[in-house]
């Protein structure tokens, strides 16, 4: 499913799933596992047509290595959206259900959290890593009528309210580093121009100017975002949360600070 990129404006309390029992999904039919770890990417060591076991390794980087979490068939390696927001190459495994593991103390699953009024059943769950979010959220019951009717007017994020991040695809791996994901139906809040109320210069804890960092990273003014300190935002999504004009402010800075740091040589 396709949604709209976009984050900040609830509408709906968080889903609690507070006082729900932890359910497990630990037989997906297939894994698609990033070859990307730590921001940084690996080296594919599997083939089409392999057989691998819950922690063989299928990709390498220096001493570093990522494995398999499910035991089965190497089906595909291609490229598939990421949390990173960039298409990575994933190693996709058919499941053989056999379990069979290599003796290694590699660790398969992960246990992510995922609410926020668009699923019909907000859900604690143990996943294996690799596993479709799409195949998890079919699992625990599916998205509720209205994002199904309106997928593009309904938001999917990554993490928390305020400092997650917004992705455009429900076909996205879970990875270790995975810990929630807040489905928010639609809205009728939409963003206006900005009233220059000045609320998000007063609220950012690091002093910045949000706006103007935004109008910098448009242009792509380096030299400027420099001077504008975009390298001390921490996203925290302060000024998204408070702009009354619903401008999505929190997305372009952090943008802002990543352009910075890549052209002072940083990830
Ligand atoms: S996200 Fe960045 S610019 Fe916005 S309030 Fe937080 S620190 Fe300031
Ligand atoms: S909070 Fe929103 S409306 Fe107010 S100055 Fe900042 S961007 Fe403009």
């Amino acid at each position: 499913m396709s949604f709209f990129k976009g984050k900040t404006f609830i509408t709906m309390p968080k889903g609690s799933s507070e006082e729900r029992p932890l359910k497990e999904f630990l037989n997906p039919k297939t894994v698609a596992i990033p070859l990307r770890a730590k921001n940084v990417d690996y080296e594919g060591c599997v083939s089409v047509g392999d057989l691998v076991k819950i922690g063989t390794k299928i990709g390498e980087k220096a001493a570093d290595s990522i494995s398999s979490s499910i035991s089965g068939k190497v089906i595909a390696i291609e490229k598939r959206d990421h949390t990173s927001l960039k298409k990575i190459d994933h190693v996709v495994i058919e499941n053989d259900f056999k379990e069979e593991r290599e003796p290694c103390e590699y660790v398969d699953t992960k246990a992510i959290t995922i609410s926020g009024g668009g699923v019909k059943e907000p859900s604690k769950i143990k996943v294996k890593l690799g596993t479709q979010l799409s195949d998890i959220i079919e699992f625990i019951g599916g998205y509720t009528d209205e994002v199904i009717k309106n997928p593009k007017d309904s938001k999917l994020v990554a993490g928390a309210a305020l400092t997650g991040k917004p992705l455009v695809t429900d076909e996205i791996a879970i990875e270790s580093t995975s810990s929630a994901f807040l489905i928010i139906p639609p809205s009728n809040y939409r963003e206006m121009s900005c009233m220059r109320c000045s609320a998000c210069v007063i609220h950012c804890p690091k002093g910045l100017q949000p706006v103007q960092i935004a109008k910098a990273h448009k242009t792509k003014n380096n030299a400027l975002l420099q001077k504008l300190g975009a390298q001390s935002c921490i996203s925290c999504g302060m000024c998204s949360f408070v702009c009354p004009s619903f401008i999505e402010l929190t997305d372009q800075t952090t943008k802002a600070k990543q352009l910075v740091l890549k052209d002072k040589g940083g990830k």
